[in-house]
């Protein structure tokens, strides 16, 4: 397995570890706006590709799968590991 670890560079944070999330939770890191925080079951990875509840609910109409409509209305994006953590903190409390 390689479990290189992938980087990116946050405005904001400087280098980050590079993280997937939907952009509704990007969204709410700007609007301030409960979405909802789900995650995938990945426990090698401390922050592992998450969502919000909406995009729970669409892959919860496919029996749990991901498929190209709940992938293209999630619209994944790359985070940094600091801003997910803000993420994080904001939709689960
Ligand atoms: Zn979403
Ligand atoms: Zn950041």
């Amino acid at each position: 397995m390689d479990d290189e670890k992938r980087y990116v560079e946050c405005a904001e944070h400087g280098p980050q570890q590079a993280t997937y999330v939907c952009r509704h939770l990007v969204e709410s890191l700007r609007t301030g706006k409960k979405v909802g925080f789900w995650w995938a079951d990945d426990p090698d990875n401390p922050r592992p590709d998450a969502w919000c509840s909406a995009c729970e609910e669409k892959v919860q109409e496919t029996g749990g799968e991901w498929v190209d409509e709940s992938e293209s209305f999630a619209g994944v994006t790359l985070l940094c590991g600091a801003c997910y953590d803000r993420a994080k903190k904001l939709n689960l409390e």
